[in-house]
């Protein structure tokens, strides 16, 4: 496996993390996950925005310009005969002797690599259950950062329970997933999150919303509390992996009529659409 190491490509077995590397003793860094369909990056210039603006938060200034990591990450990925699965892409702050303070003249430390990982289509045909966890995060939520020990947290209480989804609640208000945007369909209207300090601003998230713009459907994008989950029709959550995916069962109790709902197909079909024209490019 060839592995993007700054600005080399190496072989997996030539790059070796430093001990002392902020993204390891501080999770001092930042990340994106980026979607592979037959060899193509799917929104590729979106998540390098992501990108720029995370590290721009946490004043990190990146190596070299967006134009030549998008490069890069395409010999990556042509390197690597590449089809199917996630580029996972993370930049840490440096590497200097363990101090909580920026340590001056460090510089950055890219990393990228490619995962196989398949459609999860089961999952989308019929629906997850999911379970309702406190959002114990901190409160720059827009920031990609590798500080996911919130997001491990509540993912795990969500499996212990036999869900495959956390739908995080703070101040009584549903934010997002542990790694999903979260959305319900109430009376016809698509509801989610907006898109300020408390979630992340899902790539996924934001497709979804044009999409339902092109199909006529309307959304309000403003937060809603823990008992609109139990008074909706439907509900999916989305994410550059799991792409749009049912839910079907919160806290144990069937959503709707515990089955996917209508829109949330329409808006699953329109995706699937969205995927293959971005194949054909
Ligand atoms: N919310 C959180 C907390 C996430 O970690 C993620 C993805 O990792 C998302 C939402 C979905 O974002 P995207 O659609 O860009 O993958």
């Amino acid at each position: 496996m060839i592995i993007l190491y700054g600005d080399q490509l190496l072989k997996r077995e030539q790059v070796h993390v430093d001990i002392e590397d902020r993204a390891y003793q501080f999770g001092d860094g930042i990340y994106e996950v980026i979607r592979i369909y037959d060899g193509q990056p799917f929104h590729m210039q979106d998540h390098l925005d992501r990108l720029e603006k995370s590290a721009k938060k946490i004043r990190i200034s990146l190596p070299y310009e967006l134009d030549h990591l998008e490069a890069l990450l395409k010999e990556l990925i042509r390197q690597n005969d590449f089809t199917q699965g996630n580029l996972y892409l993370q930049v840490s702050r440096g590497t200097a002797p363990r101090n909580h303070a920026f340590p001056k003249n460090i510089s950055p430390v890219i990393i990228a690599y490619t995962q196989p990982f398949e459609r999860p289509i089961k999952e989308q045909t019929e629906g997850i259950r999911a379970k309702t966890v406190n959002d114990v995060r901190w409160l720059l939520c827009d920031i990609k950062s590798l500080n996911l020990l919130g997001a491990v947290l509540a993912k795990q209480e969500a499996y212990d329970h036999d869900c495959k989804e956390a739908i995080l609640v703070r101040d009584g208000m549903v934010t997002e997933g542990s790694s999903t945007n979260i959305f319900i369909v109430k009376d016809g209207i698509l509801q989610t999150h907006p898109a300020n300090q408390l979630i992340l601003h899902g790539i996924t998230r934001k497709i979804t919303l044009q999409l339902a713009d092109q199909l006529q459907i309307p959304v309000k994008e403003t937060a809603f509390d823990r008992s609109a989950l139990f008074e909706a029709g439907e509900m999916f959550l989305t994410s550059t992996t799991m792409e749009i995916c049912p839910i079907i069962q919160v806290d144990g109790q069937p959503v709707g009529n515990g089955k996917p709902g209508k829109i949330t197909r329409r808006l699953q079909k329109a995706f699937v659409q969205s995927i293959s024209s971005n194949s054909k490019r």
